[in-house]
């Protein structure tokens, strides 16, 4: 098996069954998706529209050449502007990141255009540094209590990125901020028209912290670097 593979099946070997893997393959070719692939791993997610775009092509065209149907659940985990959703929500099952209010109606919007209920996670800025992306807690508290409803997004949960650090007890704190959100916003589900049942997946733990994140509950962690080696930005 390759490198690749070695690693998928061996991270897949230290995850509780209940844990998804999503395989960022971000800044690596399609070579590395097919590698991935091939040793049974089905979602990757990606951070940057085009790439993302021509990805899931090559990918159909090195499916239907192999007689395979498209079982590929693709994750957008980047920034998105407004104006590339067009080239990303068609293919993709969840959008991790959606970190604006802007970027939430325009998708909703692109989903009343398109008939379409697009899956999303709120990404919340639990990490120190200042340059994440993300909403506040408020922020989110208060888009899921909003009496507004959001009637094509499919609220699934929150997503977070912890500080850059090898100081566990700062990662494990902000990790505890997505704990303690979630904790508020379960206690609240049904009470609000866009807070329905499918609220609940937890999204968090890269290569280096996906140990810390699944021992603390996280339901899907996000590994690039340690299935696929490092970038090459
Ligand atoms: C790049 C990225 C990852 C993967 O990071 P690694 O450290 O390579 O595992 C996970 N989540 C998000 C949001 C990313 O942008």
């Amino acid at each position: 098996m390759s490198c690749i593979g070695e690693n998928i099946t061996q991270i897949k070997g230290e995850l509780p069954s209940s844990v998804e893997l999503v395989a960022v393959s971000k800044f690596h070719p399609v070579e590395a998706v097919i590698e991935a692939y091939k040793a049974g791993q089905r979602s990757f997610g990606e951070s940057r529209p085009q790439e993302m775009a021509a990805k899931v092509k090559e990918m159909r065209e090195w499916l239907v050449s192999n007689g395979l149907e498209d079982d590929i659940r693709w994750h957008f985990i980047g920034h998105l502007q407004t104006n590339k959703l067009k080239m990303v929500l068609p293919y993709v099952s969840l959008v991790q990141s959606v970190d604006s209010l802007h970027l939430l109606e325009a998708i909703d919007d692109w989903g009343a255009k398109n008939d379409r209920t697009v899956d999303v996670l709120l990404e919340c800025h639990i990490a120190a540094e200042a340059t994440k992306q993300g909403f506040s807690a408020d922020e989110i508290i208060s888009i899921m209590t909003s009496e507004r409803k959001f009637r094509n997004i499919n609220f699934c949960g929150l997503m977070g990125m912890a500080t850059f650090t090898d100081d566990e007890a700062l990662i494990r704190a902000d990790f505890s901020r997505l704990l303690a959100l979630n904790a508020v916003l379960q206690g609240m589900k049904g009470d609000y028209p866009n807070l329905g049942s499918s609220f609940g997946t937890l999204s968090f733990g890269m290569s280096e912290d996906y140990r810390i994140a699944v021992e603390m509950g996280a339901g899907m962690v996000r590994v690039g670097t340690a299935i696929f080696g490092a970038r090459q930005y």
